[in-house]
């Protein structure tokens, strides 16, 4: 079994709300998204009069990419026409851009998501491991669970289904909207979760993503960083755990298989005291 890494442990406690990222926290289907921006923001920027070398724009993509992984897709895009801007060249509509990326990662995990409708792929592929559990575990112990994603919330939903997850969450599953400003994982916090408790410890998030980890430790939870290896479904990526470190992760698990020891630690093996219910 993996372990539980700490960093600031807290006193057990009873939690009454929970919120989860979904990709690379509950879900595997957007696995290997990364390329597919990189690639095709590079291509974009490759057209601009003042293009750098193709490595050069890499590194830039990459950077900007992966420092705004978390929130929703548009501030990545609205960045790309930054830079195509700064390059001397005439920007499209962010909104273009993230239509575009949409359509070229849908082509990519559309088979996944009809693989696990129509039987041939098993959920338990394409869920980090252990994550169900999880879910099961604090939706029968009476928590209130809440699910936030920077994917637009017509792909969240669609793909919490194909899981088979969907269920869990009775607090709501909230994504991206077109209108951008009406969405954030930290409004969800602050608007949905933080008025309908007694107290913010009673409140705990799970996430893979720097976003999620910042926002839920500001407003006072304890923020679980997942720092899952979604390629291999096993070990740690160290590369996330550094970035969920930064962001005030209070202990980084590889994936949810530590389940019996992170809810032993976590409500001091007092039962009684694990849910209010
Ligand atoms: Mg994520």
């Amino acid at each position: 079994m993996q372990s539980v890494q700490w960093i600031k442990k807290p006193e057990p406690t009873s939690y009454t709300a929970a919120l989860f990222d979904f990709d690379g926290t509950i879900s595997l289907i957007r696995e290997g998204w990364q390329p597919i921006m990189y690639g095709y923001f590079v291509e974009v920027l490759k057209e601009t009069p003042r293009a750098e070398k193709e490595q050069e724009l890499q590194a830039v993509v990459q950077e900007f990419v992966d420092r705004l992984t978390g929130q929703q897709t548009i501030y990545q895009c609205i960045q790309l026409a930054e830079e195509v801007q700064a390059r001397g060249g005439e920007p499209q509509d962010p909104l273009d851009y993230k239509k575009e990326y949409n359509h070229r990662l849908l082509r990519h995990i559309q088979d996944r998501v009809q693989g696990l409708q129509e039987g041939r792929i098993a959920r338990d592929e394409l869920l980090v491991p252990g994550v169900e559990a999880v879910l099961s575990d604090m939706y029968q112990g009476g928590l209130q669970l809440y699910l936030a994603s920077g994917t637009d919330e017509e792909y969240v939903i669609a793909e919490a289904q194909a899981l088979a997850v969907d269920k869990y969450f009775n607090g709501g599953i909230f994504g991206a909207l077109d209108d951008y400003r009406r969405f954030s994982k930290a409004m969800v916090i602050q608007d949905r979760i933080l008025p309908k408790i007694g107290s913010s410890k009673e409140f705990i998030g799970f996430g893979d993503g720097f976003v999620e980890i910042e926002n839920v430790q500001n407003a006072g939870g304890l923020a679980v960083g997942v720092a899952s290896d979604e390629a291999n479904r096993s070990g740690i990526d160290r590369w996330k755990q550094k970035r969920l470190l930064e962001a005030g992760a209070h202990c980084i698990i590889a994936d949810f298989r530590c389940w019996p020891q992170l809810r032993q630690e976590l409500w001091g093996g007092n039962e009684h005291a694990v849910f209010h219910v």
